[in-house]
């Protein structure tokens, strides 16, 4: 007869993947539910995610972290407001390699699922099974959520997320860039890796815009769609060619009003979602999964892996940094969505002075490289 699982994990995202690997490490048998809608016919996802110091050694440990060709380093990130305003980070004046690396999504996920073929005390399930703690990573859309009776609370933003690959005419230089305009916010994300010389001319783009006009920018030809990214970001980069299709998300701030119960707890956007401006949603669901497996680990030895008094414990030592994380992309997303005059001369006065601010700065970019 098969072995009892000590936990199953309802989710097999990154969050969900990243945790069994952790769980694994320490001896516990372990469940990983797949999605049976996922499994047959998953389109390539065209996102490239921006992750932190901290994500990458935890990544690291598990082996788990692409390989250099799928993985660049940002040397800097310049955001630039809309009228003039500009903050500027640079990784050499922080004393890193890099402010942060821009991680092709499916690289990762495949790192992820061979590092997992190699853990035996992980075993891929396509349903749920009893265990002693059931882990909920199923995304923002978990059903099994409200089976626990969480309510889930949604603010949602009046836009759309489209990601899509370019090919840029000049090299990017390793430089992540932003620009806040007429209420959108568009990212240029450097790919190529981090060999010499490699690439310098290809990008991952998130264009967060307003709900209206997103269908209408999908089904632009992709000439027409160039052109509109080349004059939002003042053609810094020369002739843009879409080098994939293109994808949109809805985008929300959410947070789950409980995050466990006896023997069930969440983690990832299972349990929070932010806006993706400043790219730290996934950051949040690694540094969960990172937490929840250190609480289980350190248990006292008469605890079980389902004791409710662990869950909250790593519930009470997330909730205040997810918190503040939603709070600060949720005061952005606000103050760039204001039209008109205060907010227009605020936020680029705002932006100027910040860039100015020694101490300020730097804590900011401590945060976001996750390294306080
Ligand atoms: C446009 C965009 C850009 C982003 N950029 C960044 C970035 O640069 N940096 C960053 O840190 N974050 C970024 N994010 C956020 C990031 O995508 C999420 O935070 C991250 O994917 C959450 O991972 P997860 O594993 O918790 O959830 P998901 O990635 O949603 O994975 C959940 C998994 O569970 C499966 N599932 C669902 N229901 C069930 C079920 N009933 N049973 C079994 N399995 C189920 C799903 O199929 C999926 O495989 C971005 C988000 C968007 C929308």
């Amino acid at each position: 007869m098969a072995q009892a699982l000590d936990v199953c994990i309802r989710g097999d995202g990154i969050v969900g993947r990243t945790l069994a690997l952790l769980l694994a490490r320490d001896r516990l048998r372990v469940g990983l539910v797949r999605h049976a809608a996922a499994s047959g016919g998953a389109t390539s996802d065209v996102r490239a995610y921006a992750l932190n110091a901290a994500s990458k050694d935890l990544l690291e440990t598990l082996r788990a972290w692409p390989d250099a060709q799928h993985a660049t380093p940002v040397a800097a990130m310049q955001v630039h407001g809309d009228e003039g305003g500009q903050v500027r980070f640079k990784a050499d004046a922080h004393g890193v390699p890099a402010l942060a690396w821009i991680v092709d999504v499916q690289a990762l996920q495949e790192r992820l699922g061979d590092a997992l073929r190699y853990q035996p005390l992980v075993e891929s399930l396509d349903a749920p099974q009893p265990a002693t703690l059931t882990v909920v990573c199923e995304g923002k859309a978990s059903a099994t959520r409200a089976e626990f009776g969480v309510q889930y609370d949604v603010k949602r933003y009046p836009q759309r997320a489209i990601a899509a690959r370019l090919n840029c005419e000049k090299p990017h230089d390793r430089i992540a860039r932003q620009w806040f305009c007429d209420c959108e916010i568009l990212a240029f994300l450097p790919l190529g890796g981090s060999g010499p010389g490699a690439g310098g001319n290809s990008l991952a783009i998130v264009w967060s815009v307003q709900e209206q006009r997103a269908p209408d920018l999908l089904a632009l030809d992709a000439g027409a769609f160039e052109a509109q990214l080349e004059a939002v970001s003042h053609h810094c980069l020369g002739k843009l060619t879409l080098a994939s299709e293109r994808a949109a998300w809805p985008l929300q701030l959410a947070q789950a009003d409980r995050w466990c119960g006896p023997g069930w707890v969440l983690a990832g956007d299972a349990a929070h979602t932010v806006h993706p401006l400043a790219g730290q949603g996934l950051n949040l669901g690694l540094v969960d999964a990172r937490k929840l497996a250190a609480v289980l680990h350190e248990r006292e030895n008469w605890r079980g892996v389902g004791d409710l008094k662990l869950l909250r414990r790593f519930e009470r030592s997330r909730k205040a940094d997810v918190l503040a994380m939603g709070a600060a992309t949720d005061g952005l997303q606000q103050l760039f969505a204001q039209q008109g005059e205060p907010w227009t001369l605020l936020r680029n006065w705002g932006m100027t002075g910040f860039d100015r601010s020694g101490p300020l700065k730097q804590w900011v970019a401590r945060q976001a490289m996750g390294r306080l």
